[in-house]
């Protein structure tokens, strides 16, 4: 006998993850969302647009995008005011993770309307539990600054803190992070996760040292989540260097 699944909540605003590559990993819930969506606002219509027509999904779109996140937002809460379902969804990964949707949800509840997630793929979630870097104390803190003078006081600031540090980084910045790290915590376990979920994944292990030298053996392309183990980690400088060799995963 099938079972009956609930119907959606009109007046909602669903917070909706697909996938960071791999097209496998979009949920059921997800996918009876946008189904069941009166609207999807997306980060870039057309990349959205040939996600759903890879799952014969046929629904209007609207942009909902860092530059027109304000009037989006209006015309999203009074949508939802109306009564319809709103599905909000990103080019990548879950909506609101270094991605828009922050503002839109913030508004949504300050006007007391119905928010609710679908999660799914994340790269923070992925790169940090597949790291093998301490999970049960981490900060994320996106992308760093890219001007030279804020970007080192964010990552001094950054590695002073317990637990394990997770940031994104463009492809074009990933080497410049790689030699600063390599100076300011030389001793501290590296994780370098890239093209999670695609062909390509990899993840490269190592000290600093060890991922820079890997790194100019052989430059890397695509998309990265670098991770910094936690400063208990690393040995103290009263005890032998740890000589953990570079390992990496394919
Ligand atoms: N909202 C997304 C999420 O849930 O992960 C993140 C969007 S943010 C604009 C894009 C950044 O996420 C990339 O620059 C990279 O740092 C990271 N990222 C996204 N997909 C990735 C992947 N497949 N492998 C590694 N990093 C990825």
């Amino acid at each position: 006998m099938a079972t009956e699944l609930p119907p959606l909540t009109p007046g909602t605003l669903y917070l909706v993850a697909t996938p960071i590559g791999n097209l496998e990993d979009i949920t059921l819930r997800a996918l009876r969302v946008l189904r069941g969506a009166d609207v999807i606002a997306a980060e870039d219509t057309r990349h959205t647009g040939n996600l759903l027509r890879h799952f014969s999904i046929h629904k209007p779109l609207i942009s909902y995008f860092k530059f027109n996140e304000r009037r989006r937002g209006e015309e999203i809460l009074d949508r939802l005011q109306r009564g319809q379902i709103v599905a909000l969804v990103t080019d990548a990964g879950t909506p609101g993770i270094s991605d828009p949707g922050q503002r839109v949800v913030a508004s949504a509840v300050r006007a007391g309307l119905r928010v609710e997630a679908i999660p799914g793929a994340c790269a923070l979630v992925a790169a940090l539990t597949a790291s093998g870097l301490p999970t049960d104390e981490f900060h994320f803190a996106g992308f760093l600054p890219v001007k030279s003078g804020q970007r080192s006081r964010r990552l001094a600031e950054l590695t002073q803190l317990p637990g394990t540090i997770v940031l994104y980084e463009s492809p074009y910045r990933v080497e410049k992070l790689l030699i600063e790290l390599t100076t300011l915590v030389p001793d501290r376990r590296l994780v370098l996760a890239r093209e999670l979920t695609k062909k390509f994944e990899e993840l490269l292990r190592g000290h600093p040292a060890d991922v820079m030298a890997e790194w100019n053996r052989k430059p890397r392309k695509g998309e990265f989540v670098v991770l910094i183990g936690p400063p208990s980690d690393a040995p103290s400088s009263s005890e032998k260097p740890d000589h953990r060799p570079l390992t990496t995963d394919h």
